[in-house]
């Protein structure tokens, strides 16, 4: 078997320099997160708002480094490259944000932006860059004639659509798309995730699917990554993870259980101070047990299937070394 598209083993990041003068406690937004994307297929992130998502993109697209860990493109650690080859190699990797207002330059005409990427990699002449941003944009949904416009002039969904057509441009194997719908209206939302399926089918690309949203998870990735507090606490296929949940926190996205501390579904005290080394989720968690002040690894516990929990609800089995007093 050819190895997967894209492998991150063991990332983490600390940021240290938080609040006025850098004096605020040390910040661990990515806690030891390992992942892999396969060719063409969709990983969902998930998770609640600071459970580290977006820091977990940073570090895959090379924008920042980690302080430990590996990323693996394509065989490739992103570590170990710089400069032009980096470049060159950022083509097959693209980003699109969640902020299509914010990711494009309002003084640009859509031509401008979506050949912006093409002119970077090589020297067109005038009318073959203009007929391949005819093309990108048919490919994201768009009319030659947007060409002419500025961001100014379009829609939410409109914008995204260019970010797409422009991240489209260098022909890339993945596209990393952080919570891509989450400023739209709900209708644009299905339009741009059938974008999305779309080009997934044409194009055979793969996606890192960021989203706090799991409606719209289950509608586009195979697998499921669900992150709290910088860790990944449960992984697996998608509909295996939303039909049959085996982390509390999940359980409580999905609305299956209520946090114990805060008493409503889906309002989980992010933030709440833990313990260094419990598990983060135990001061919020119905379940917690004596065990729980050791943070559990991520282990699979069915087939393809991770839980970093001691006491799984509705898992007959404790695992190794969890004793509930
Ligand atoms: P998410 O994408 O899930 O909302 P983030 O990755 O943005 O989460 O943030 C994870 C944690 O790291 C949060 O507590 C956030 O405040 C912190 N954080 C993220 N980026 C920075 C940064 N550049 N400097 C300091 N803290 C950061």
């Amino acid at each position: 078997m050819s190895q997967p598209l894209l492998v991150a083993r063991n990332l983490s990041k600390t940021y240290r320099n938080r609040g006025l003068g850098g004096t605020g406690a040390p910040v661990h937004a990515v806690r030891n997160v390992s992942l892999e994307i396969g060719r063409g297929s969709v990983l969902a992130l998930a998770g609640q708002s600071g459970s580290g998502k977006s820091t977990v993109a940073r570090l895959l697209l090379a924008l920042e480094p980690p302080d430990t860990g590996t990323v693996l493109f394509d065989g490739i650690p992103l570590n170990d490259v710089s400069g032009a080859r980096l470049r060159r190699l950022r083509r097959r990797f693209q980003a699109v944000f969640q902020d299509p207002y914010a990711s494009l330059n309002p003084r640009l005409t859509i031509r401008t932006i979506v050949a912006e990427p093409l002119r970077a990699a090589g020297n067109l002449s005038s009318g073959v860059l203009t007929q391949r941003v005819g093309e990108l944009l048919e490919l994201a949904g768009l009319p030659a004639r947007f060409m002419a416009k500025r961001p100014g002039s379009l829609s939410g969904g409109e914008r995204q659509r260019v970010a797409i057509a422009r991240a489209l441009a260098t022909r890339p194997d993945l596209l990393i798309l952080d919570e891509p719908l989450s400023a739209l209206d709900v209708s644009i939302q299905a339009q741009i995730l059938n974008l999305l399926l779309h080009l997934r089918e044409e194009l055979g690309l793969a996606m890192l699917f960021i989203s706090h949203d799991l409606a719209l998870v289950r509608l586009i990735a195979g697998k499921t990554a669900v992150m709290y507090e910088g860790a990944v606490v449960e992984q697996g296929p998608t509909a295996t993870l939303l039909t049959a949940p085996m982390h509390p926190y999940t359980q409580t996205l999905l609305g299956e259980s209520t946090p114990a501390q805060t008493g409503r579904a889906g309002q989980l005290a992010s933030g709440v101070p833990w313990p260094e080394g419990s598990c983060p989720f135990a001061p919020s968690c119905p379940f917690a047990a004596a065990a729980c002040t050791k943070e559990p690894p991520l282990e699979e516990l069915a087939p393809d299937h991770l839980v970093a929990c001691w006491f799984p609800p509705g898992v007959k089995a404790a695992r190794t070394g969890a004793t509930r007093s």
